[in-house]
């Protein structure tokens, strides 16, 4: 039986290259303009939603429930795509201080203009966060139908978005509208709930991207990650029978840079200068973070020929001016 999934997103997105960013990075990077992937709802996370919300639709579901950081692309991406199909969201957000007034800017005003159901939950709460939406689920279930959402998207389903992604880059390599046939030495791309890589690693095989999946992890540890991974990519081969190879995966946690959502003065200094010289704009919570960590990777274990994932995150970059150093 085929997975159920809905088009929401504009594909293909492009594959872009830029040799001042080859020179910026050290080695040919190819990147997967994930951030063009929609208009509000952009960034990877549409991809996860599209599998994820064809379930949610086959459940007759009436409100989804999810859960991030105060600014979750995630939870906007949801709450986005749910009005699209006629679908309220409620979203569990964790912030230090869920009494203390919050600014409505970049995804948290998205997140209010959907009139999205926000509901401010502590870092102890955001711990115990599947009981909390579960536990809420069973309330709203006197009179709506709830459909949960995890994390970021990242369960077995959502990762499928980004084992289609993989296929839709085999296409574009063979059209000739990449490197070349052969694919790359690396797929490398931000982790910040796993779904993202394990999809990478079960497509990237399946289609001969390339033989390896690089995680820039932006919270918590590569130990962590590399349990959360195997998780997600057990799910999503018991949805997908033919699903069986995965790409070796490598989780680095060195270049998360002070905490997650802070970054480092090297990380803003990277960010702007890639900016400034090529255009591309990444974000000092996700993408840039994984960029600068590609561009530290020592010689002998940097990738040469590389397919970086641009997950997008502008609205976060946008509602933090004081992280990239602007007053
Ligand atoms: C969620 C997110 C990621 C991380 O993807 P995961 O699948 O959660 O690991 C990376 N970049 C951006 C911009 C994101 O919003």
């Amino acid at each position: 039986m085929t997975v159920p999934r809905l088009r929401l997103a504009h594909l293909p997105t492009p594959l872009w290259h830029n040799s001042t960013l080859d020179e910026l990075v050290g080695a040919e990077v190819w990147v997967k303009r994930d951030d063009m992937t929609a208009g509000a709802a952009a960034g990877n996370k549409i991809r996860k939603l599209e599998y994820l919300l064809a379930d949610a639709q086959q459940d007759g579901a009436t409100v989804l429930l999810t859960c991030g950081g105060i600014q979750s692309n995630h939870a906007r991406a949801t709450a986005t795509l749910g009005r699209t199909l006629g679908l309220r969201s409620v979203l569990f957000l964790r912030c230090d201080d869920p009494n203390a007034p919050q600014r409505r800017s970049g995804n948290l005003m998205l997140d209010e203009l959907l009139q999205a159901e926000l509901r401010l939950i502590s870092p102890e709460e955001y711990r115990n966060r599947q009981s909390v939406m579960a536990e809420a689920a069973l309330e709203l279930a006197s009179d709506e139908t709830p459909y949960i959402i995890p994390e970021g998207g990242s369960n077995g389903r959502g990762a499928l978005g980004y084992v289609s992604a993989m296929a839709e880059v085999r296409a574009q390599l063979d059209l000739g509208l990449g490197p070349g046939p052969d694919g790359f030495d690396a797929v490398v791309s931000a982790c910040g709930s796993g779904g993202t890589t394990a999809g990478l690693a079960l497509g990237a095989a399946r289609e001969a991207i390339a033989p390896r999946v690089i995680a820039m992890a932006v919270c918590d540890t590569s130990t962590y990650f590399q349990e959360t991974i195997e998780r997600i990519l057990g799910e999503a081969c018991a949805l997908r029978q033919e699903l069986r190879e995965s790409a070796d995966i490598d989780v680095y946690d060195a270049y998360k840079g002070p905490r997650y959502a802070v970054p480092s003065p090297e990380q803003v200094d990277f960010i702007r200068e890639v900016a400034a010289k090529t255009g591309l704009i990444t974000d000092p919570v996700y993408s840039g973070k994984a960029l600068y960590g590609l561009s530290q990777l020592p010689a002998d274990d940097k990738p040469q020929r590389v397919l970086f994932i641009h997950t997008g995150g502008l609205p976060g970059l946008l509602a933090t001016p004081e992280l990239m150093g602007f007053a």
